[in-house]
């Protein structure tokens, strides 16, 4: 019976059987005719966005819709995992709609950051992708920071156009879209009753004014995201939750850090130096000799060397090793929603070890 019943919030057709999948709302709810599916109810009624994984094609094929139409897009990325947040595939989901680019979790940066670089970085990643970005903001939601002066640029650009939302999951985008929703219309409850036909089921509409909307897109699950590979626990401790305080190792070349267990940075050839690590306060990092690291990961992963635990250790991809050799001072070696370690010093040789799919990046740092 349940088949002809759509979604009073995103107009979503509505199942009971997937929880997983777009539109599933428990069979009770129906029972009582509460006609939400799952995503639109605990926006209005915990204030949470709950992100839909679904599988790459029918997220892009749905998302794909917004080429037809002529708005303004934010893409929201998460600046701790910018690789494995920034969708390369946007163009082809945003057509020629101009882009906003947002770099959220502000907040978490060390007050020695240059935002003025990591901005630049961003609009040269951003380019590099193929991305038309009008501009980069850097923001947290959380805590509020600059988005007022996104606000207004949304305004201006927006010249009575919707605005798009987009994201992979866990880039902050209900914050964000509940932080939007509390400042710019005062409104609690977010979604309207309204949707849009056809095509567009599934986007969550906030009205701006009479003839446009903030359009919440679902969030998608990217396998290039360590937040992929990681148990809810795990993730908890992974994601920094304050400011990071940037921890100062000295190394000599022969030793290497263990980041919990999700990472392995080995100092190959170098002088004596410091290295500054940018992760959550709460992951551990040890040091040890290269010639004990193997067996002290075989002995200790899981136990010693954690995040993992046992759950993520299922479904962790093995470690695959890069080796690089760094010409420049002040290099940041970034491991994917896990932070990064910075090199002073020029002429060093390292090799650093990730799990597969979570691939280290290179850049210039931003202090
Ligand atoms: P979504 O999956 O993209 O909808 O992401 P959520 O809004 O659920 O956020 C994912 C995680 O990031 C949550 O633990 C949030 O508390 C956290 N988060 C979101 N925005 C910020 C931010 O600006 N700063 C910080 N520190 N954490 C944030």
């Amino acid at each position: 019976m349940e088949n002809n019943l759509i979604c009073n919030g995103c107009g979503i057709k509505l199942q009971t059987e997937n929880k997983e999948a777009l539109g599933f709302t428990p069979k009770s709810s129906i029972e009582k005719d509460q006609l939400l599916c799952q995503r639109c109810f605990q926006l209005r009624h915990y204030n949470k966005n709950a992100t839909v994984p679904l599988d790459s094609n029918d997220y892009l094929n749905m998302v794909s819709t917004i080429n037809k139409t002529n708005s303004l897009v934010i893409h929201l990325i998460d600046i701790f995992d910018v690789n494995g947040t920034l969708l390369t595939s946007l163009p082809r989901i945003v057509g020629n709609n101009p882009i906003i680019l947002v770099g959220n979790k502000v907040d978490l940066l060390p007050k020695s950051t240059n935002q003025r670089k990591l901005k630049d970085w961003l609009f040269r990643l951003a380019k590099e992708a193929g991305l038309k970005v009008l501009d980069v903001f850097l923001v947290s939601s959380a805590k509020g920071h600059h988005l007022d002066e996104l606000a207004v640029r949304m305004e201006m650009e927006r010249n009575y156009k919707d605005i798009y939302v987009v994201g992979v999951t866990n880039v902050g985008k209900s914050t964000f879209i509940n932080q939007f929703i509390t400042r710019s219309t005062g409104i609690k409850e977010a979604i309207t009753t309204s949707y849009f036909p056809g095509t567009t089921l599934g986007f969550i509409k906030i009205p701006l004014d009479n003839r446009s909307a903030l359009i919440d897109t679902p969030g998608i699950m990217n396998t290039y995201q360590m937040a992929h590979y990681v148990s809810k626990k795990d993730l908890k401790i992974i994601t920094p939750k304050k400011e990071i305080k940037p921890r100062n190792y000295q190394l000599q070349s022969g030793q290497t850090l263990f980041i919990g267990g999700l990472a392995r940075f080995d100092f190959v050839k170098g002088d004596k130096q410091t290295f500054v690590c940018y992760f959550a306060n709460e992951l551990p990092i040890h040091r040890t000799k290269h010639e004990n690291a193997d067996s002290l990961y075989e002995k200790q992963i899981g136990k010693l060397l954690s995040p993992p635990n046992e759950e993520t250790l299922k479904t962790l991809p093995p470690f695959i090793k890069n080796s690089y050799r760094v010409e420049e001072q002040y290099t940041d070696i970034v491991f994917p929603g896990l932070g990064w370690i910075t090199i002073l010093n020029s002429n060093v040789t390292i090799d650093v070890y990730s799990p597969k799919g979570v691939a280290v990046s290179i850049r210039n740092s931003f202090i």
